[in-house]
């Protein structure tokens, strides 16, 4: 079985993620394989942070025969000029509370319509071939609108504000419905054809 190096120390995302890849693949942490840097995130977009985690762990375990993934995602509203964007984490400041990154976004909406509301959650994959050193991207993205007030008690982060239709959130869904549709899950079913050659 071929072996995924993600570059997060968050186990929830690696137990998601090899979900979503149908335990295909043995998907490890950078605490699985001894790397406990810091990284800093300080790209310019989500592109550039995601190669960002994925160089970094590529230099520790360079020519070894493993794919590492860096991911970065976050919450894109045209009116806001693409706020919060890479900064999504921490929009309300530290330390990071999606409550209050929540309750910010609805403020800064107030009295905007639902149109102007208009949202997308981008997923960017950076892959990294670990023997050669190529690398490969995958995005996925999904549009929505932010509602007036939180709604739904599942998920994390901006789930509870981001509406698919008019009475339903991202928090709402269970989660193999939000895999199927999310920008997450989309990024992952483009690396699978990545993966496939790999
Ligand atoms: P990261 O990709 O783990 O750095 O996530 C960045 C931030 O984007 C998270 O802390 C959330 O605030 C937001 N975000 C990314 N994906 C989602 C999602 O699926 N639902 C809600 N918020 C998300």
């Amino acid at each position: 079985m071929k072996t995924i190096v993600l570059a997060t120390k968050n186990k929830n995302k690696a137990r998601e993620i090899a979900e979503m890849l149908n335990h295909q693949y043995k998907v490890l942490t950078m605490e699985d394989v001894g790397f406990s840097d810091d990284i800093q995130e300080d790209g310019l977009n989500f592109k550039e942070n995601a190669d960002i985690k994925a160089r970094a762990l590529y230099r520790h375990l360079k020519g070894q025969d493993v794919m590492i993934m860096g991911d970065d995602s976050g919450l894109v509203v045209d009116i806001l000029e693409g706020a919060p964007g890479i900064y999504s984490a921490r929009y309300a400041g530290e330390p990071v509370d999606d409550r209050r990154n929540n309750q910010k976004l609805l403020k800064e909406l107030e009295g905007f319509s639902k149109n102007e509301r208009k949202a997308h959650f981008v997923c960017v994959l950076s892959l990294i071939d670990g023997k050669t050193g190529k690398i490969y991207h995958a995005e996925g993205r999904v549009t929505g609108f932010i509602g007036e007030r939180e709604m739904g008690e599942g998920g994390f982060g901006y789930d509870p504000v981001f509406m698919i239709t008019e009475d339903r959130s991202f928090a709402q869904l269970s989660s193999e419905e939000k895999n199927r549709i999310s920008h997450r899950g989309e990024a992952i079913k483009k690396a699978k054809n990545i993966l496939k050659v790999f």
